[in-house]
């Protein structure tokens, strides 16, 4: 396996390209502190009244391959992260639940390492579901995963497939999940620096009470993976930031802290509620979307509707109670209304299960099936007007040499623009090249 070196690892990211702090760029950036203060002003992070419904998410898988079929994760152990999920978010009614298709991403190039994470990541997106990207190594492999928040541009997930040399990568899973839901790092400090007093801890830090102050934690410097307990050492012991504070006492288990990938494994209440209020106020368009079931009529899960799901029906005829699946009008009963709708479907429930369908022939296309859909995407160069930089993004030729320095602090279509190489004479001299 691929060995990653422990002080340059970034366990995620979710801010664009922020300033980085000692190993983690993740922070809110000012802009994204005073969204999230707003949004939680205006009531969106409070429960609403009532009791709590049922939720489901529908979660798209997208995997990096190689042409010779190896896969940034297998099917068994998507199966499983959908488990973990719905085993942690049960307390709030949440479960996931992910489209019976895997868009395979197959890239040579990009199975040794996703230079920009960014780029993988905005790729062929299935709309109000929770897309989520799988590759062996992000960004040098210092990357292990990068989440955003409902107030970001990109609402995608992007996985590497270990972290920190850790193959089980389910605790930093659920940490990026936790971000799709407006959680922040129990060390935030974009909102401003929380005492461990907790004298202004609903306004600063991640914006909750129940999580103690924490500072960053640094991976296995502060923490024992096997006990999870912090290790002894000034740094681990540090003081308070605000006057009269005691020493920090920071969660060193909790899911959106910086400690061990094997100890990150509870929520508390605080970041529940977050969470669920997130989904009911910020996130409707991702709630009870059926995407992972878009063909109810396949009751036994062969992508195909056919005799062994007439079989199935048949089999649970009359009143629905434990095994609804056949009751596929949710009537609360498996009658002759669901006969009819599965011959209705009858035949293959997808046009395409796999990229081999596909192939239109053309060179000039890119094929391949997207969660059942053929799509054929035209190879093109840049638009006129536009050149590919540094690393083969397209962007406006007119920036070479206008004055700036490309060196990746500004972007273009989403993505840092970096014209500081030879090809470009340091950005037309704008930039000072090494
Ligand atoms: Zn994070």
């Amino acid at each position: 396996m691929h060995m990653i070196s422990l002080t340059t690892t970034i366990i995620c990211t979710t801010a664009s390209m922020g300033l980085a702090q000692n190993i983690c760029d993740s922070d809110l950036t000012p802009a994204e502190a005073r969204l999230a203060r707003n949004r939680q002003d205006a009531g969106a992070y409070s429960m609403r009244a009532g009791p709590v419904q049922p939720v489901v998410i529908s979660v798209a898988w997208h995997v990096l391959e190689t042409t010779d079929g190896r896969r940034a994760i297998e099917d068994d152990e998507l199966q499983l992260m959908i488990d973990y999920l719905n085993d942690q978010w049960e307390t709030v009614n949440i479960s996931f639940a992910a489209h019976p298709l895997v868009d395979r991403i197959v890239n040579d190039v990009w199975w040794d390492d996703v230079p920009d994470a960014n780029e993988l990541r905005s790729m062929r997106r299935l709309p109000n579901a929770l897309n989520i990207y799988w590759a062996p190594s992000l960004e040098g492999g210092g990357l292990c995963g990068r989440s955003s928040f409902t107030f970001s541009t990109l609402d995608t997930i992007v996985m590497q497939s270990s972290c920190l040399g850790y193959t089980d990568v389910r605790g930093v899973f659920a940490h990026e999940v936790g971000h799709w839901f407006d959680l922040f790092h129990t060390f935030e400090t974009a909102t401003g620096v929380e005492c461990v007093a907790r004298t202004n801890c609903l306004n600063t830090g991640d914006l909750l009470c129940d999580t103690p102050a924490s500072f960053g934690l640094q991976f296995t410097t502060c923490v024992d993976p096997i006990t999870c307990n912090r290790k002894p050492g000034s740094f681990c012991n540090r003081s308070g930031p605000c006057p009269g504070d005691p020493l920090y006492d920071p969660s060193t288990t909790n899911f959106m802290s910086y400690s061990v990938p094997p100890c990150i494994s509870e929520f508390t209440p605080g970041q529940y509620e977050r969470m669920r209020s997130t989904t009911d106020n910020l996130r409707s368009d991702y709630a009870n979307t059926g995407l992972h079931d878009p063909c109810p009529a396949d009751i036994d899960g062969s992508l195909a509707v056919g005799a062994n799901d007439v079989l199935a029906l048949l089999d649970a005829y009359g009143p629905c109670s434990d095994d609804c699946e056949s009751d596929i009008t949710g009537d609360g009963q498996t009658d002759v209304n669901d006969v009819l709708v599965l011959l209705g479907a009858w035949g293959p429930c997808f046009s395409c299960t796999d990229a081999n369908a596909c192939d239109d022939g053309d060179p000039g296309t890119l094929d391949y099936c997207l969660f059942g859909t053929c799509t054929h995407e035209v190879i093109t160069g840049c638009a006129v007007g536009e050149i590919p930089d540094c690393n083969g993004h397209c962007v406006p030729a007119a920036w070479v040499g206008d004055g700036v320095c490309d060196d990746g602090s500004f972007t273009h279509d989403g993505l840092p623009v970096f014209l500081n190489c030879d090809a470009f004479n340091c950005d037309g001299g704008d930039c000072i090249c090494p």
